[in-house]
């Protein structure tokens, strides 16, 4: 499962989790659900995560992946512009 949003993307293996639910208990944000038809915690409200990277540490199943998107809202290269 790839769950993805602005600024961050969850990589979730869904067979490696093994019921645990220290991700949902860590998380300060309540980003993390039980997800009954999967049979694993998902980041429901992915939008919510703070990129702590708590849930990632206390993962038992070590199933999930959290990369920080980076999104440039401006142009990075736009003050170099005329410099020599
Ligand atoms: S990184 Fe932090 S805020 Fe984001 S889901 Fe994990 S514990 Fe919650
Ligand atoms: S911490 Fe990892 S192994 Fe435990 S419930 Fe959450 S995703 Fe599953």
């Amino acid at each position: 499962m790839v769950v993805i949003r602005e600024d961050v993307k969850f990589i979730v293996d869904t067979d490696k989790c093994c019921g645990c639910r220290h991700c949902i208990r860590t998380c300060q944000e309540d980003v993390w659900r039980w997800d009954i038809e999967l049979n694993c915690a998902v980041p429901k409200y992915a939008e919510e995560c703070v990129q702590c990277f708590q849930c990632e540490v206390d993962c038992l199943g070590h199933c999930f992946e959290i990369i920080p998107q980076i999104v440039f809202k401006s142009d990075p290269l736009e003050n170099t512009m005329g410099e020599a």
